[in-house]
């Protein structure tokens, strides 16, 4: 999360100082908002009062629950405050006078009242000794703020209420629970209207509401589980599409491929660290037991069915209480009774004894105890599988730089409340890769990964991002960042230096490394304007070190290679969530999971056969098409191929077939006109294999 939506109790001096001048707007209009209620409700509460993202709100205790029908009334008094233009003026207090004024209730307040500010009390109280604690005052509202604010209260442009929703004073259950008002608020109307123009567009384009519209994905939280979307054939084509995508851009770029398991065993996770550090956004372990010898031997009796055998059965449980113990002799005895038992009992039924249940009853015996139960677990990243396979051979430096390529699938527990359609979900699909390299290779590989990035920025038309490179605080090394001053000054010195030379845009935040090494998040805007945050890219120096990878070196000694994560089309979930905003469901010839519809007009045999044939010819070449060739006019039929947004339509009529051609429409543009078939075949072929917008 950004230090700037933090809620206000968790920012530090520092955090407050990098508060852009749109959140100073955002929060001065929080206290703007408080006065005007204590205006309409004098014995209104507050809590705190911080901005947010796309906005700000303020949590408020008032025995009024108020609603969307208040908002008319307290915009009202809200733009007599801005209207008067009361600079936002700082007070600097000792602690003693801030807790005075907090009993007489004069704080987030017009005045001293008959009961404490109780919520500002607790607010003060969590203030460090030894901080500076401060006032903002404007008009006759005074709030216990260490700021930043505006100058004054004409200079928030443009503000809205937008929405009431309930809070636990400092998020804790225990405590009362408070009214949260929300609201957002720009530099100028320009701005408000253009935001909540792009607000009404995302809803329209919103993709859970094509997803469902199109049929490219369901939900079903009652039989699969929330969070885990199964993807029906149309999401499936862009799924697929995607992937293939990045195999042969990744081939090019001197990748290999790799299939790993779904699972794998506590040790894998505790040797990656994300045991116990990550547990809680992991799927609870699955413990397996080793078959006992009792389940072992009931196994056999369901494999022999001779009385023989049964006599055999009888024999081992009349054992059984010595086999449990560990006493080597008693085994041994039982080995060699069982052995001689077998020599008695008829061909047939010793065959059937001799299964894997036998062996491991033997298994049992010769341990003389039981198992501990393995635990395994759902993956939650890919790296530690990658890691095992860079352990599996041994590696020398003409190896590297290995890359490691899988869309794998990974499972993570997010809590039930927080699961949104495609972007947040417990089962993903990353385009994932590790790249182990020298130091000497890490810049050049860190290079490419961007040039990746660009290349696909392209081909989805994304013209607005910015990679945020965030690194380590000295300070903090230790505790939220490994102890390795030296490579933490190496990579990010590299990672800044490739960053300058190929000219990205790039922004610098401090203190937000990864636990293991610096991290590129990449965030991109829709074509609507919104913000995804899509893809990371990540330098570790600190796993491969976990699991001992090491490679042999030009001078015969064994060096850990560095580790770059990357992934730059995220998840498929996110990913495809998305696009379906980019581009309303309007997908290019080459993503969209219908292409080529033909139509024909009319269904006359001869014409239905021509259109047959174009529609063969297509999918001979892969290319996703169907045929609608019913008694139905020709406008129905290019209304219902629009309405599933089919990308290209072949429009065919008698005409078109005596001169060997078709009448080309594009979704969304219309006719385009009629060219020789072969024409426009090659043309659908080669717009799909340049993937052209
Ligand atoms: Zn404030
Ligand atoms: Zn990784």
């Amino acid at each position: 999360m950004d230090a700037a939506n933090q809620p206000d109790e968790h920012k530090t001096p520092d955090d407050r100082l990098k508060m852009t001048e749109l959140e100073r707007i955002r929060h001065s209009c929080a206290h703007v908002l408080a006065t005007a209620i204590l205006r309409l409700w004098p014995d209104a509460q507050f809590a705190a009062g911080p901005p947010v993202e796309n906005g700000f709100y303020y949590d408020v205790e008032l025995s009024h629950r108020i609603s969307p029908e208040d908002f008319p009334k307290i915009e009202e008094e809200m733009k007599k405050e801005i209207k008067a233009n009361h600079p936002f003026e700082k007070i600097v207090v000792a602690r003693e006078q801030a807790v005075k004024d907090a009993q007489s209730g004069r704080l987030g307040a017009l005045r001293e009242r008959s009961v404490p500010s109780r919520y500002k009390l607790g607010n003060l109280a969590d203030i460090p000794a030894g901080e500076q604690i401060t006032y903002y005052q404007n008009g006759d509202f005074i709030d216990l703020c260490a700021g930043p604010h505006v100058m004054r209260t004409g200079n928030i442009g443009a503000f809205k209420l937008t929405h009431v929703a309930s809070a636990y004073y400092k998020g804790d259950e225990r405590n009362p629970q408070l009214q949260r008002i929300y609201g957002t608020a720009f530099k100028n109307k320009t701005q408000f209207d253009e935001y909540f123009k792009m607000l009404e567009e995302a809803k329209r384009r919103d993709h859970r509401k094509i997803g469902a519209e199109m049929g490219l994905f369901v939900l079903d939280a009652e039989y699969v589980g929330p969070g885990l979307p199964l993807w029906l054939p149309k999401g499936t084509v862009l799924v697929e599409e995607l992937e293939k995508l990045a195999k042969e851009t990744e081939f090019a770029a001197g990748y290999v491929r790799v299939k790993t398991p779904h699972l794998a065993k506590e040790k894998m996770y505790k040797t990656s660290g994300h045991l116990p550090y990550y547990a809680e956004s992991m799927f609870p372990a699955m413990e397996l037991h080793e078959e006992t010898l009792g389940q072992g031997l009931e196994q056999m009796m369901k494999e022999a069915d001779d009385a023989a055998a049964n006599v055999i059965y009888e024999e081992a449980r009349r054992h059984l209480p010595n086999l449990d113990s560990s006493q080597e002799n008693d085994s041994t005895a039982f080995i060699a009774w069982w052995r001689n038992a077998l020599k008695q009992v008829p061909e047939s039924v010793r065959a059937k004894l001799m299964t894997s249940a036998e062996l491991l009853l033997f298994g049992a015996l010769n341990k003389g105890s039981r198992p501990e139960p393995d635990r395994y677990y759902l993956k939650a990243m890919n790296c530690p599988h990658h890691h095992r396979i860079f352990a599996a051979e041994p590696r020398s430096y003409r190896d590297l730089p290995l890359r490691l390529a899988e869309y794998g699938c990974c499972y993570r527990y997010e809590q039930s409340g927080e699961l949104i359609g495609l972007m947040r979900v417990r089962s993903l699909n990353m385009n994932d890769a590790h790249i182990y390299c020298t130091p000497e290779q890490f810049a050049a590989e860190f290079n490419a990964v961007n040039e990746m990035y660009l290349k696909y920025f392209k081909i989805f038309g994304i013209e607005k991002y910015v990679m945020r490179f965030s690194t380590h605080d000295p300070s903090k090394l230790g505790q939220k960042f490994v102890n390795e001053p030296a490579l933490w000054k190496q990579t990010e010195d590299m990672v800044r230096q490739v960053l300058k030379d190929s000219k990205i845009n790039y922004v610098e935040a401090p203190n937000e490394a990864a636990f293991y090494g610096p991290k590129i998040d990449v965030q991109v805007w829709s074509v609507i304007g919104r913000e995804f945050t899509l893809a990371t890219n990540q330098v570790d120096f600190s796993q491969p070190r976990n699991f001992n990878l090491t490679y042999r070196d030009r001078d015969n000694t064994d060096k850990t290679p560095l580790c770059i994560h990357r992934a730059p089309l995220g998840t498929h979930e996110r990913f495809i969530g998305f696009l379906i905003e980019h581009y309303a469901g309007n997908f290019p010839l080459w993503l969209a999971p219908e292409q080529v519809r033909v139509l024909t007009i009319g269904d006359d045999d001869a014409l239905v056969n021509y259109a047959k044939d174009i529609v063969q010819e297509l999918r001979a070449n892969m290319v996703r098409a169907e045929g609608d060739y019913g008694t139905d006019k020709i406008n129905g039929k290019i209304q219902r191929a629009e309405e599933a947004k089919v990308h290209t339509m072949l429009v065919i009529g008698p005409r078109d077939m005596q001169a060997g051609a078709v009448s080309v429409r594009v979704h969304g543009k219309g006719n385009v006109g009629a060219k020789p078939k072969a024409e426009v075949l090659a043309d659908i072929l080669a717009a799909i294999r340049e993937r052209r917008a």
